[in-house]
């Protein structure tokens, strides 16, 4: 058994991963992480997804990310749409609806948008739901655009249940049960409402869209919807349901192999160390049959896909959905952007972006 994190043997992009703060406890910026990260791992290319909205990051987070890109240029962002207050009103100010706001991110360089949005806790704080007329006329402009939206809706079941969720899960702020947050049914259903308004959408649906105990509903997406993928963003419990359902997961895996992107959900400031631990769970479960020390503490073996269908999970799905090459940076958009958001930044974080930007731009 090998426990230790080789490198890749194939090229790879990380499709998803964030920055959730400046500096780790060492006063050291993500720059430095994702550096060693990639190297360490032999991956290709990173897909930094901003968080503006979920963890009180605001617009810092789209500029990190951008700043990222100009740092690394093989960088793909997704960047996330701004709030001018919490709950959302009726209607955005005008020149901040989320159409302009869709337009400012390609316009610098974002290579798609991140959103969050369908996760119960920041659906719960934004106070409308995904079928607002404000999220409607981005998505229709996003299908039009075909721009990709990487797309966090729901959580697991179990979060909703009191008899289920865990210790851990309720300590983060996840247990959703208490009638103060969407029902999981209720998210599934705005989604689904999205997809039939905007069939075209260029969607990738976080985290097997929490369907892992339900592959049936991904065949029915997949088949129906042209451009919908899931990614294998570890949710540890999806993986248990592929564990225990090997046979099945490896015909799935094999026959939708153009709809499932690599993905880790890394996030600065946890140590490079995690961010390789988890690449290499989810890299080797799909193309190898090492028996590895898998999630939830077991040993397991992966499902050694043939490789054009490895070939399409780590790499290829994501340049063809989302580019074969990232966007570059427009530091004019870039500066416009900073100082037209300013009033939503905090001193200090206007302080740190002034910096970075007299570093890298
Ligand atoms: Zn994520």
């Amino acid at each position: 058994m090998n426990n230790e994190f080789p490198k890749v043997k194939h090229k790879v992009i990380d499709g998803h991963l964030h920055i959730e703060a400046w500096t780790n406890s060492n006063g050291e910026n993500f720059i430095g992480c994702f550096d060693e990260y990639k190297r360490n791992m032999g991956i290709s290319a990173l897909n930094l997804a901003a968080l503006p909205s979920g963890y009180g990051a605001d617009v810092t987070s789209n500029i990190m990310c951008a700043v990222y890109k100009l740092v690394d240029e093989t960088t793909y962002a997704h960047g996330g749409l701004l709030y001018d207050q919490y709950p959302l009103g009726e209607s955005l100010p005008e020149g901040m609806d989320f159409v302009t706001q869709l337009n400012e991110l390609m316009e610098i360089g974002f290579d798609g948008v991140k959103m969050l949005e369908g996760k119960p806790t920041l659906n719960k704080k934004v106070g409308k739901n995904l079928l607002h007329k404000e999220y409607d006329k981005f998505f229709a402009e996003a299908e039009k655009q075909g721009t990709h939206i990487l797309f966090h809706v729901n959580d697991p079941k179990e979060f909703w249940d009191k008899d289920k969720v865990s210790q851990d899960t309720i300590d983060h702020g996840w247990f959703y049960g208490d009638g103060t947050f969407a029902t999981h049914e209720e998210l599934y259903r705005q989604a689904y409402a999205i997809l039939e308004k905007h069939p075209k959408l260029c969607v990738t649906f976080a985290h097997f869209f929490f369907k892992s105990e339900t592959p049936e509903d991904l065949v029915e997406l997949f088949e129906k919807y042209p451009n919908v993928a899931v990614d294998l963003t570890p949710g540890w419990e999806m993986y248990i349901s592929f564990y225990e359902n090997k046979e099945y997961y490896k015909n799935f895996f094999t026959k939708y192999s153009k709809r499932i992107e690599l993905g880790t959900d890394s996030s600065f400031p946890s140590k490079t160390e995690s961010f390789m631990w988890l690449m290499d769970r989810v890299y080797r479960y799909v193309s190898c049959d090492d028996v590895v020390k898998a999630f939830d503490d077991r040993y397991e073996s992966g499902l050694n896909l043939p490789q054009n269908a490895i070939e399409d999970i780590v790499c290829g799905n994501f340049e063809r959905r989302v580019g074969k090459a990232p966007k570059k940076i427009n530091k004019d958009a870039l500066v416009a952007y900073h100082n037209k958001y300013k009033h939503l930044m905090t001193e200090g974080d206007i302080q740190r972006v002034d910096e970075l930007f007299e570093k890298y731009l």
